[in-house]
C-alpha cells in the first residue's frame, strides 16, 4: 500500500468516525440559533428588545432581528427570557478557602501539609462548576493557588475535562518578603514559598514575570503591599514588574489597600487596583485619567450577614450596614470620578450558596452602594471583558464568544433574576440549566 493510499484510508476512517466522536464528547452543534425575548447590550448599557443570536461553533456569528435558521441549526427558544452576556468575576480564588479562626498561614499549612495539591485542585474544580452554574462564564483567578494550580485547573477546563468558566489565572502572586502570611518567626515548611513568588530586587521582579508567562499565566498578580503582612515592594520593583508584563502583553492586577501603595501602583502603570480600601479622591482621579480599573471586593449586606451568623454574638443588622458604608462610599466616589469598575468578589470564605452565588451577591452590593442594576451588570460584563483584554468577552455581538445567560424578567430593573439563571451557555454549549422556563 502506497503512503498516499494509507493517508487516504486514514482520512476516510477519521471522517467516518468523526460524527460519533463529536457526539460522544457532547461537543456543541455547529450552528445554534438562540431566540432571545430581550437582549442586554452590555456596551450601551440597555435592553434592546427581542434579538436572535446565531452561533457558529464557539462564537457568535450574527445578532439581529428575525434571523432565519440556517439548515441544520439547533434552535433554542428563550422567547420568555432576557439574555445577557456570560457574567465575569475578575477576582476569584478557586484554590483558597479560609475557614473560621484560621489565619492565612493556617490555610497554607492545611493546603500544603494536609490536603496537598491533588485534593486542593479537586475542590477547586468543584468551585469552578459553582461559578458556571451561577452564570459566571469567565473568572480571573488571582493567586493563593499554590504553585500554578490555577493554571492546572484552567488547562482542565480548556481541554473539556472539567466543567468550569474560562479561567484567566495568574499563578502565584509576586509579593514582597513574607507574602501575605502572618509574620512567621520560622517557616520550616516553606509555606510562604508555596503560595507566593517572593520578589527581591528589580532583576528578580522581571524574572518572576517571565516565569509566570512561561507557565502560561494570563495576568500578573502583584502585591505592592502584602496586607495583612507589613512588607512592601519597592517602587523600582513594581515598575519592573509592570514594564516586563507590558513587554509580554500581559496585564497586572495590583493588590493594594493603603492610598500610598495604590498611588505607587497606579503611577507604575498597573491595569487594575484590587480592593483599594483607603484610596483618596486624588488617587481615584489619577486612576480615571490613566484608565486604571478599580475592583471593589467588599461584601454585600447578604454576605456580611452570613459571614457574621456564626459569631457568638452577631452584630445587629444596622451595625453591619454601618460597617459596609465605607466600602459603598468608596465605590461611589470612584464611579463619580470616572474610574472604571469591574466586578471582583475576592470570595474565599465558606459561602453556603456556593462561590458563584457569592459573586452574584457581591454585585448586589454594588447596587446597595448606589450603582444602577445596569451599571452593575456592565461591571460584570462589558467592563470585566475589557479588563481581561479579550474583545470577545462580556459582550454578545458578531465574533464574540457565545457565552450567555438567560434569566426571567428584566435584570436592568433589579438584579433578582440573576439568582435563578435558567440557562448558561459557554462557547456555544449549554453548561447549566435548560430552555424550558424560557420557551415562548
Ligand atoms: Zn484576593
Amino acid at each position: 500500500m502506497s503512503r498516499l493510499t494509507v493517508a487516504a484510508c486514514a482520512a476516510a476512517l477519521i471522517a467516518a468516525c468523526l460524527p460519533a466522536v463529536v457526539h460522544a464528547q457532547g461537543a456543541a452543534p455547529q450552528m445554534v440559533l438562540v431566540r432571545a425575548g430581550n437582549l442586554f447590550d452590555s456596551e450601551a448599557g440597555r435592553m434592546v428588545g427581542p434579538r436572535d443570536i446565531l452561533i457558529r461553533g464557539q462564537r457568535v456569528a450574527e445578532v439581529g432581528q428575525g434571523l432565519a435558521a440556517p439548515e441544520g441549526a439547533t434552535i433554542i427558544d428563550l422567547g420568555r427570557c432576557s439574555v445577557i452576556p456570560g457574567l465575569i468575576d475578575v477576582h476569584t480564588h478557586l484554590l483558597l478557602e479560609q475557614r473560621e479562626r484560621e489565619g492565612l498561614s493556617d490555610v497554607a499549612a492545611r493546603d500544603q501539609g494536609v490536603d496537598g495539591d491533588v485534593y486542593r485542585t479537586l475542590v477547586g474544580a468543584q468551585r469552578a462548576r459553582q461559578y458556571l452554574e451561577a452564570g459566571f462564564t469567565a473568572v480571573r483567578d488571582l493567586g493563593n493557588s499554590g504553585q500554578f494550580l490555577d493554571l492546572m485547573l484552567e488547562r482542565g477546563v480548556n481541554d473539556g475535562r472539567v466543567p468550569g468558566p474560562r479561567i484567566y489565572g495568574s499563578g502565584p502572586g509576586l509579593a514582597p518578603e513574607g507574602g501575605q502570611l502572618e509574620p512567621l518567626t520560622d517557616d520550616p515548611h516553606q509555606l510562604v514559598a508555596g503560595e507566593y513568588r517572593i520578589v527581591n530586587g528589580v532583576d528578580d521582579a522581571r524574572a518572576a514575570v517571565r516565569e509566570a508567562v512561561a507557565r502560561g499565566a494570563d495576568v500578573i498578580k502583584a502585591y505592592p503591599e502584602a496586607t495583612p503582612q507589613r512588607t512592601r515592594l519597592s517602587v523600582a520593583e513594581i515598575e519592573a514588574i509592570v514594564s516586563e508584563a507590558k513587554r509580554h502583553g500581559i496585564p497586572v492586577a495590583a493588590h493594594a489597600t493603603s492610598d500610598a501603595a495604590i498611588r505607587e501602583a497606579v503611577e507604575a502603570g498597573v491595569t487594575s487596583i484590587e480592593h483599594g480600601y483607603e484610596i483618596s479622591d486624588e488617587t481615584l482621579r489619577l486612576m480615571a485619567s490613566k484608565g486604571v480599573w478599580l475592583v471593589p471586593t467588599d461584601p454585600s449586606l447578604e454576605m456580611a450577614l452570613e459571614f457574621t451568623a456564626s459569631w457568638p454574638q452577631q452584630p445587629p443588622r444596622e451595625e453591619i450596614d454601618r460597617h459596609l458604608q465605607a466600602g459603598r462610599d468608596r465605590l461611589m466616589r470612584a464611579h463619580r470620578l470616572g474610574v472604571r469598575i469591574a466586578l471582583g468578589s475576592d470570595l474565599y470564605f465558606p459561602y453556603a450558596a456556593g462561590r458563584g452565588a457569592g459573586s452574584r451577591a457581591t454585585l448586589d452590593g454594588y447596587v446597595e452602594a448606589g450603582l444602577t442594576p445596569t451599571q452593575a451588570l456592565q461591571a460584570a460584563t462589558w467592563e470585566a471583558g475589557r479588563l481581561l483584554g479579550d474583545d470577545a468577552l462580556g459582550v454578545l455581538r458578531s465574533r464574540s464568544w457565545a457565552d450567555l445567560v438567560a434569566v426571567e424578567g428584566d435584570p436592568t430593573q433589579g438584579l433578582a433574576p440573576l439568582r435563578t439563571p435558567r440557562l448558561v451557555m459557554k462557547g456555544g454549549r449549554i453548561e447549566a440549566g435548560a430552555a424550558d422556563h424560557c420557551a415562548s
